[in-house]
């Protein structure tokens, strides 16, 4: 086969992949197993990958950021996902700072950008709530006015990075009564803020080291300047104009999954022996590992045109909606079939195909589910 160059890349993005290789690979992934067994990250590690310049990658210089493009961030995620790195949380880190880049006034860019892009500040995104998921406009969090600042209150639910964030965008209603136009979004910094509260690390299925939480604001007072944008009810406007980041993010991580579990079965197959010969020379494994092979291949080649079209300004929310949905869902199919062909052993945690098939089934979930999205495509026909 004729190797397949994403036409994003060039070779200064392919060393750049060099350097970060080996520092997922040698600084990163040994660290995983202890932040599996402490369900989270450790502080001193966001600050390294910070010094490392890799955590807000297409952030200007100026706000502190590496001054790269959304193609260096994809570089992350991809080599993320290669090693099985699946406890740092930079996706929802990144797609705070692009909130407050895309939708902070000049004052909040250079208050908050430079601190997440060292580490100093760790992001999350609290949208969800115990009884609104999919249906944000039926949050119940509130924001209310006194004075020269917002009272927030409300519960949040299945927030990534919960146990470690410092810096919080919260998604929360300034008028409950005008529907979508009554969303407001709030940078809260944790740190000593009275009203904050952070329940328990959910206990999941997969993803063990990350720090899935609750996150609980009881009267929690925030300066005025807190409100992203500085204009009310402009929450909605700002969460949909920045999905299909997040979208491609979850894609991208889609197809790097499936490129890594096939390289990873087809080596194991190659090994393994059952009727005195190895699994790959047995039709039924050639076939599956041939339509997981297609498959992961039809899925690079869509994110790759995503990414394109995204560093050129042109992806839409709907095309962004395909890639998360089917993407994801191709993932889940090639992992389970790929763990098929490790037999017993792809049921140990030992092996990493384990651990992808617990991982893998979340991303059909969140960042809008497979349902929801379906419904955003269908919507634009
Ligand atoms: C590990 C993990 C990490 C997460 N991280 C974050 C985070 O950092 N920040 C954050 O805010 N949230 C986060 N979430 C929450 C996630 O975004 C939500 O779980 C997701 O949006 C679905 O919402 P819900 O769980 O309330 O399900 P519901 O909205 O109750 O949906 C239940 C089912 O009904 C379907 N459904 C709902 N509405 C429709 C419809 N109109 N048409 C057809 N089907 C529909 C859904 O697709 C789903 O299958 C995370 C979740 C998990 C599990």
């Amino acid at each position: 086969m004729t190797p397949y160059r994403s036409p994003w890349l060039d070779d200064d993005l392919e060393s750049f992949r060099g350097t970060v290789r080996r520092f997922v690979t040698d600084v990163l992934a040994p660290r995983e197993p202890a932040w599996q067994a402490a369900q989270r990250v450790d502080d001193a590690s966001w600050r390294e990958v910070g010094a490392m310049g890799l955590l807000l990658c297409a952030i200007p210089d100026e706000y502190g950021g590496s001054g790269g493009s959304f193609a260096h961030d994809c570089i992350v995620f991809e080599e993320l996902c290669y090693a099985g790195v699946g406890s740092f949380g930079k996706h929802v880190h990144t797609i705070c700072a692009h909130y407050i880049l895309a939708c902070g006034t000049e004052t909040q860019r250079r208050r908050w950008l430079p601190r997440l892009a060292s580490g100093e500040l760790v992001g999350a995104i609290a949208m969800s709530e115990p009884s609104a998921g999919s249906d944000l406009q039926g949050i119940r969090t509130r924001a209310a006015k006194i004075g020269q600042r917002y009272v927030l209150s409300g519960s949040k639910t299945f927030i990534s990075n919960g146990q470690v964030a410092t810096l919080v965008c919260v998604v929360a209603k300034t008028d409950p009564t005008a529907g979508a136009k009554g969303i407001s979004l709030f940078m809260v910094e944790t740190d000593g803020q009275d009203g904050f509260r952070r329940g328990r690390t959910l206990d999941k299925i997969g993803l063990p080291g990350q720090d899935t939480s609750e996150l609980f604001f009881d009267d929690c007072s925030v300066p005025a300047d807190c409100l992203l944008g500085g204009v009310e009810g402009a929450g909605f406007a700002q969460l949909m104009e920045q999905l299909p980041y997040e979208r491609t993010i979850v894609g991208l991580a889609g197809v790097a999954v499936m490129e890594r579990a096939v390289r990873l079965t087809t080596e194991y197959a190659r090994e393994r022996k059952a009727f005195g010969k190895t699994l790959f020379e047995m039709q039924n494994t050639r076939f599956k590992l041939a339509e997981a092979k297609t498959l992961a291949h039809v899925g690079r080649v869509f994110i790759d045109s995503c990414i394109q079209r995204y560093l050129a300004g042109t992806l839409d929310t709907a095309t962004a909606s395909m890639a998360k949905w089917w993407l994801t869902d191709m993932q889940c199919q090639v992992v389970d079939e790929c763990l098929q062909l490790h037999g017993g052993y792809g049921y140990m945690r030992e092996y990493p195909i384990a651990q992808m098939y617990a991982d893998s089934r979340v991303q059909r979930i969140y960042g809008g589910s497979n349902e929801i999205m379906k419904e955003i495509i269908a919507r634009s026909m």
